[in-house]
C-alpha cells in the first residue's frame, strides 16, 4: 500500500510518499494562503506530482492523508477552524478527494504526529501513548490501543489547553493557566515581553527589545545556549509546568509513552529535568514506574509520515 502523506502548514505543504513503511518520495511547496481553493489547488499539485513520480516506479499511490493545524472535524472531513490556513468551514477531505480521485483522509496536525510516532518513531509498538507537540502553541495526541482517541466530534485531545494553574497567565483560548499559556512557545516569548515591561538589564531583554514583534521562543533558546540566567529560567520554569501536564496525562492514561514533537524541542534540554521532576512528583508511582517519557524521533516528517498512516489506523470507537 502506497500513500502520500501530507503535512499542510502555514507556511509550507509538505508532502511525501509511504510504500510498506518507507519513505520512497517527497516533495514540498510554499503555502498559498490567499484563499480555501488555492490551499485545495496546491494539495492536488503536490499529490498529482508525487504520483506521477513514484509511478515511473511501478508504486501506485492508493490514498492521501493530509494533517492541518487545527480544530478538525474528522467524522466529515471538515477543518473548523485553522491558525495559519483560510480554511474557516472547509470540506477539505472532500474537496481534495474530487480533485485526485483516490480516498482522502484529513486530521489534525498533532493527533498525525501522535499515530507515526507510536507506530515508526520513540513510541514504536507502544499501544498506549500521549503526544505533545511543542511549537508555537501546543498540541496533543492520543493513542489508546494503537488507535487515534478522538472523541465524540473529534475535537478531543486538545492537551495544551489542559488548566494547570487555575489563575494563570491568559490563553489563547480564552481560559487561563492552560498549558499552553505556560510551556509553549508563544508563552516563553511572553515572559520575555514581563521582563521587559519590569524593565530588567539583561541581554536577553536587550535583544527582545530590538524587534518585539519578531521575537521568538528560538532566541530565548539561543540566550539560554549561551548561559543567559534569566533565559535558562525561563525555560527551566516552563519545564516544570510541562511537567505537571505530563504527570497529569500518565495518572489519566497509563500510557506506555509520553512523546514529544515540535519546533519547541530545541529548547527541550533546557526544559528536560525540570519537567522530569515534576512529572515525577505528582505521578502515581504505578504508571510512573512504567512511562517513558522521550523527545520523538522523526522530527520533521512526523506530521507527513503520521498522516500517510491515517488510512491504515481506526479511531477508537
Ligand atoms: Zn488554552
Amino acid at each position: 500500500l502506497a500513500v502520500i502523506g501530507i503535512d499542510a502548514g502555514g507556511t509550507k505543504i509538505a508532502a511525501l510518499v509511504l510504500h510498506d513503511d518507507q519513505v520512497v518520495e517527497k516533495h514540498r511547496i510554499p503555502t498559498d494562503t490567499t484563499s480555501a481553493q488555492s490551499v485545495v489547488v496546491g494539495l492536488g499539485e503536490i499529490t498529482s506530482l508525487l504520483r506521477e513520480r513514484v509511478a515511473s516506479q511501478g508504486i501506485e499511490v492508493e490514498a492521501v492523508g493530509v494533517g492541518a493545524a487545527g480544530f478538525i472535524d474528522y467524522g466529515n472531513g471538515v477543518v473548523t477552524f485553522s491558525p495559519n490556513l483560510p480554511l474557516l468551514d472547509t470540506p477539505l477531505r472532500d474537496l481534495l478527494q474530487k480533485q485526485c480521485g483516490i480516498p482522502v483522509y484529513l486530521d489534525n496536525d498533532a493527533n498525525v504526529a501522535a499515530l507515526a510516532e507510536a507506530r515508526m518513531g520513540a513510541g514504536r509498538g507502544a499501544r498506549f501513548l500521549v503526544h505533545l507537540t511543542l511549537g508555537t502553541g501546543i498540541g496533543g495526541g492520543i493513542i489508546i490501543d494503537g488507535r487515534v482517541y478522538r472523541g465524540a466530534l473529534g475535537a478531543a485531545a486538545e492537551l495544551g489547553h489542559m488548566v494547570i494553574m487555575d489563575d494563570g497567565p491568559p490563553c489563547t483560548c480564552g481560559a487561563r493557566g492552560c498549558l499552553e499559556a505556560l510551556a509553549s512557545g508563544w508563552s516563553i516569548a511572553a515572559r520575555v515581553k514581563e521582563l521587559a515591561d519590569k524593565q530588567v538589564d539583561s541581554p536577553l531583554v536587550d535583544d527582545y527589545l530590538k524587534d518585539p514583534d519578531n521575537f521568538g521562543a528560538e532566541k530565548v533558546v539561543e540566550h539560554a545556549d549561551a548561559g543567559e540566567r534569566f533565559a535558562l529560567t525561563i525555560l527551566s520554569e516552563a519545564g516544570k509546568h510541562l511537567g505537571v501536564g505530563v504527570g497529569s496525562l500518565v495518572n489519566i492514561f497509563n500510557p506506555d509513552v509520553v512523546t514529544f514533537s515540535g519546533g519547541l524541542l530545541g529548547a527541550y534540554h533546557h526544559m528536560e529535568e525540570n519537567m522530569r521532576l515534576a512529572a515525577e512528583r505528582i505521578s502515581i508511582p504505578i504508571s510512573r514506574g512504567h512511562v517513558r517519557i522521550l523527545a520523538g524521533t522523526l522530527g520533521d516528517e512526523g506530521g507527513q509520515i503520521g498522516a500517510a498512516l491515517l488510512p491504515s489506523s481506526q479511531s477508537v470507537e
